[in-house]
């Protein structure tokens, strides 16, 4: 593994469901000490460290969320078994028989998703799908105080179980998690491009707490920043898999880094827009263009923070994301972070006064 590979298994495989981010913040801030002249945390836990430039503005936020969909202890069955709700959205149908982790006072429980076995249900109930409200979780206990004795209670986070693994190719990577700790990532790849180097802005690296369950760190933090641009670094869908059309996703695996020209919270800023689109051609990166109809990122709140932020969101593509792993492309992965890299630099008082819709 090289030196990137091993900084994204390190954040991927850190906890960090929403609210409970705390092995992630402590991740990214030590990839971020030695880099940014201060780190500090807002009132919910936002991480926010700042590389200052050759100018104290304009200030260029770059946001990604430090929190993963995951789940929490519901409640416990007379039994032994776990009821769960999630945190953030999930899929019924991805949940069954995966393993799960519930980080407790005492430490890690380690159990597996279960329901009613096949072998038991009657003919009509065996071809539907089986709700999350009617799966638990099975830690090998047989009664709620053996449950209580391992350290579980209720409000425990719960993330899935899974490991970074670089897949047979040697240039795609599966984890959970990579919405958003590719944003994570790249906000550390900025920075250690941008170091000891001269840029004509100050640089504001935020990993944003509780962006799954309402985008809520992002708006505290964008208070705290009071950024003049917003770049939102995200994961963006793929529609390159089987029985896909084209037109209803055209992003792919290894084809470039994602500019959402809309998502459910944010229409961008078109001259910023425009801008990434510029950058992209001159610099020969292959930029995929895509709406997002359904669900919204850290863009809403940073966008209509004070009077307003041009701001983008630009993702890493991921196939397979809120499961229990996904799979995103490393060619893609340098490609976003060189793209943001040249954006930031050409974003001096100049170009961002200009950026006025
Ligand atoms: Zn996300």
């Amino acid at each position: 593994m090289d030196a990137t590979e091993q900084f994204l298994k390190e954040i991927t495989d850190a906890a960090g469901v929403p609210g409970y981010e705390g092995p992630v913040r402590s991740a990214l801030r030590r990839a971020l000490s030695g880099l940014a002249a201060d780190i500090e945390e807002d009132g919910l836990g936002s991480l926010i460290a700042r590389l200052p430039g050759t100018s104290e503005r304009p200030r260029i936020m770059l946001a990604g969320h430090m929190d993963e969909v995951g789940f929490m202890v519901r409640y416990i069955t007379e039994g032994g078994f776990i009821r769960f709700m999630p945190l953030g959205g999930w899929w019924d149908q991805v949940l069954l028989a995966q393993q799960v982790v519930i980080k407790t006072h005492k430490g890690d429980v380690v159990g597996q998703i279960g329901a009613k076995p096949p072998h038991l249900l009657k003919e009509e109930e065996r071809n539907k799908v089986v709700e999350k409200d009617a799966m638990y979780i099975d830690v090998g206990a047989t009664s709620r105080q053996e449950v209580e004795e391992i350290g579980v209670r209720v409000g425990d986070p719960i993330i899935p179980r899974s490991e970074f693994t670089i897949l047979g190719n040697g240039r795609t990577y599966l984890a959970k998690a990579w919405d958003d700790r590719v944003g994570c990532a790249l906000i550390v790849e900025v920075f250690r491009a941008l170091a000891g180097q001269p840029h004509p802005n100050t640089i504001y690296g935020v990993g944003t707490v509780q962006e799954e369950v309402g985008l809520r760190g992002a708006r505290t933090s964008a208070f705290a920043v009071a950024p003049d641009v917003g770049i939102v670094l995200e994961v963006g869908l793929t529609g390159d898999l089987p029985d896909m059309k084209p037109e209803e996703c055209a992003v792919r695996l290894g084809a470039g880094p994602v500019l959402l020209a809309y998502d459910g919270a944010m229409i961008p800023n078109l001259r910023l827009r425009d801008l990434v689109m510029d950058v992209a051609r001159e610099l020969g990166i292959p930029l995929q263009i895509d709406v997002m109809q359904r669900g919204a990122t850290d863009g809403g709140p940073i966008h209509v923070n004070a009077r307003g932020v041009p701001s983008v969101v630009l993702g890493v593509p991921a196939r397979h994301i809120h499961s229990h792993q996904g799979i995103i492309s490393r060619d893609d992965y340098d490609a976003t972070a060189r793209l943001v890299v040249e954006l930031v630099l050409r974003l001096d008082a100049r170009q961002v006064a200009e950026l006025a819709p």
